[in-house]
């Protein structure tokens, strides 16, 4: 395995010329937003991920975490001091407000560098993920007590956060949980247990503010029954000083098929009485404020998606340029497999997958910062409101189905190298299985599209997105710059989407269709999608390498990505359209005897 280098001139320039990131700047008024500053957070992070994470990554796979007789985690070397660094540096306090200690940048800056911290190390980098989703929940949800109890601490990463959902019977169905919250005076006693909580328990931060989903005694069956608590492990006193230790442990810790150095608890709230938490927004109004954390982390467990996927694909362009076995057409002596024909196709479907994913991820996220920040009109802030919720579950499906691709392929190009544990590149196979499953199964979030993301306006953000890609197809800017088949390919599989539109409209009473052909819908419209945004990123390429007269390789090769996308991915399209029209005849059909 070879060390992750972040690939911060596709992040600059996916940030700039694919995510609009200078208008949304100039839109949402951070006047202290310039070029430099972007490119000097992201030469930082890249060194803090590639020299402090990345060496961290395969000794924490094999080390491992394991739960001491005092209860507590033991994380691998490395792992606490990596952590310290991260605070020391301020990287969790990028987009937070400074009234909390934040730095006040966008959320989409701080993106990039949230890539590079799972790229380098998926397992270390999911303490910060689920920290940052906590501030936000806290932020946009509680009051000014509890949001000055907490925030600080969280924001400069001292304390770390996390999200206390599942129960054994309440996975993918919130509905049914259990844990329980009664009043005590200022705060609530909270009682139950929670599975897999990652970084539920560890020594890395002084502090973890558990976000726990609970029910009050007289709540409303059902999820409307649901409210949202902050608990922390330590007590607080009032002048922030930490007090006792709450009543809430990790009582085992998951064996899993990845991410070994992440601890993923079993979680004991209240064994001795009642742990303390304090009421996060309104009583019963919980699952709508846990949303606020897993719309972020939504977003970013997509990010995750593109980071593993660029990294596998580093790895597995090292080897390939380094690995000599038989003769390539056109050479008379043993060649690097990289000249074999099919090891051309791996990588480039490994690397077109990959900067599609980040080109839709970015895009996502500037789109959340218009949405929140954008000092245009209320109207502006609503059309980019419709377009983050769009795109919210395409990052999240979509980012993560391609990275069990692009780590698999990985391996392919590795031969058997891939299937032992040595090169390393197993590791990202296996780390990358569970982003399809937590932060809501895809399945789930291909019912999000369908569901509230389409159904309920009726398709006017999948609209205003399809519009977007016809006009950027039909403009004579981009048809002089671009090749006419990968035009063509694009509007063909924009029409594809159109077409599913209109058959999910027609059938949208009908939930056995709707829930038949939500993965294919959701995966037609998020491929094309991420076509088109890598076709505008060639756009610019093409550009700027007529305008100079030495154009550097990787515009080229930018251009060349998006036409090889066009030409091998986006015919995938005709397959997801065929799936949607086929309906549900062929699975709502089968009896169970057919399974
Ligand atoms: C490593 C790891 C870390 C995790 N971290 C956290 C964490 O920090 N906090 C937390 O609260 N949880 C966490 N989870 C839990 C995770 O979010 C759940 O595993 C996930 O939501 C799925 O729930 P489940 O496992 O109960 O699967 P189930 O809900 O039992 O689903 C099983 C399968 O059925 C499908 N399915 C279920 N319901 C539907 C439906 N309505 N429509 C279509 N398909 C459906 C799903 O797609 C899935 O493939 C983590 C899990 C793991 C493995």
């Amino acid at each position: 395995m070879t060390e992750y280098k972040a690939p911060t001139q596709d992040m600059a320039f996916t940030l700039r010329e694919v995510a609009s990131f200078f208008d949304m700047v100039k839109t949402c008024g951070y006047s202290d937003v310039s070029d430099e500053l972007v490119s000097a957070i992201l030469d930082e992070a890249a060194k803090f991920s590639g020299s402090v994470l990345s060496p961290l990554n395969k000794s924490g796979d094999r080390a491992g975490i394991s739960l001491n007789t005092n209860g507590e985690v033991v994380t691998p070397e490395g792992f606490a001091s990596a952590y310290q660094h991260y605070v020391d540096g301020g990287w969790g306090s990028l987009q937070f407000d400074p009234h909390y200690d934040g730095q006040g940048l966008p959320f989409s800056l701080a993106i990039p560098v949230q890539e590079m911290l799972h790229a380098a190390n998926m397992a270390w980098g999911l303490c910060p993920l689920l920290s940052q989703g906590a501030v936000e929940a806290i932020f946009e949800n509680a009051n000014t007590k509890v949001k000055d109890l907490f925030l600080r601490p969280m924001v400069s990463g001292r304390w770390s956060g996390t999200m206390n959902l599942t129960e054994p019977q309440s996975g993918s169905d919130l509905a049914t949980l259990r844990t329980s919250a009664r009043q005590n005076g200022d705060h609530y006693l909270i009682r139950g247990s929670k599975i897999f909580i990652t970084w539920g328990e560890h020594e890395m931060a002084e502090n973890i503010v558990h976000l726990v989903l609970a029910r009050l005694p007289d709540a409303p069956a059902g999820v409307k029954g649901i409210s949202l608590f902050a608990v922390p492990k330590y007590l607080v006193n009032k002048d922030g000083a930490l007090g006792e230790r709450n009543d809430c442990r990790a009582l085992s810790l998951e064996h899993k098929l990845g991410i070994h150095a992440s601890p993923t608890c079993v979680m004991g709230f209240g064994d001795n009485g009642g742990a303390v938490g304090y009421l996060v927004g309104e009583e019963n109004k919980g699952l709508a404020c846990m949303f606020t954390m897993m719309n972020n982390a939504r977003l970013t467990v997509g990010l995750q998606g593109v980071a593993i996927a660029e990294r596998a694909y580093q790895d597995a362009r090292a080897y390939a340029f380094d690995r000599v076995q038989g003769i390539a057409p056109g050479d008379s002596t043993p060649s690097p497999i990289v000249r074999h024909p099919d090891v051309r196709r791996m990588l480039m479907t490994m690397k077109a997958l990959t900067e599609a994913g980040r080109c839709l991820a970015y895009t996502g996220c500037t789109a959340v910062d218009m949405a929140k920040s954008s000092n245009e009109n209320a109207e502006s802030r609503q059309y980019y409101q419709r377009r983050a919720d769009v795109m919210t579950p395409l990052v999240k499906g979509w980012c993560t189905e391609i990275a069990q691709e692009v780590t698999s392929l990985a391996i392919q190009c590795h031969g058997g190298m891939g299937f032992v544990e040595e090169t390393g590149v197993a590791q990202h196979y296996r780390d990358a299985r569970i982003l399809p499953i937590y932060e809501g199964t895809n399945g789930i979030q291909a019912l999000d599209l369908i569901g509230r993301k389409t159904r309920r306006d009726q398709g006017a953000g999948i609209n205003e997105l399809l519009s977007d890609i016809k006009q950027f197809c039909n403009s004579d800017r981009t048809q002089r710059e671009l090749k006419a088949s990968t035009l063509e390919r694009l509007a063909q599989a924009t029409a594809f989407v159109e077409i599913a539109l209109e058959r999910v409209l027609e059938n949208q009473h009908d939930e056995a269709f709707c829930g038949s052909v939500a993965f294919s819908y959701m995966m037609l419209t998020a491929t094309t999608n991420a076509g088109w945004l890598l076709t505008k990123a060639a756009l610019r390429a093409a550009e700027l390498s007529r305008q100079s007269s030495q154009p550097a390789p990787w515009l080229k090769a930018k251009v060349q990505t998006a036409d090889f996308f066009a030409d091998h991915i986006l015919p995938r399209c005709s397959g997801y359209l065929a799936s949607i029209v086929a309906g549900s005849e062929s699975t709502m059909a089968l009896d169970e005897a057919s399974f």
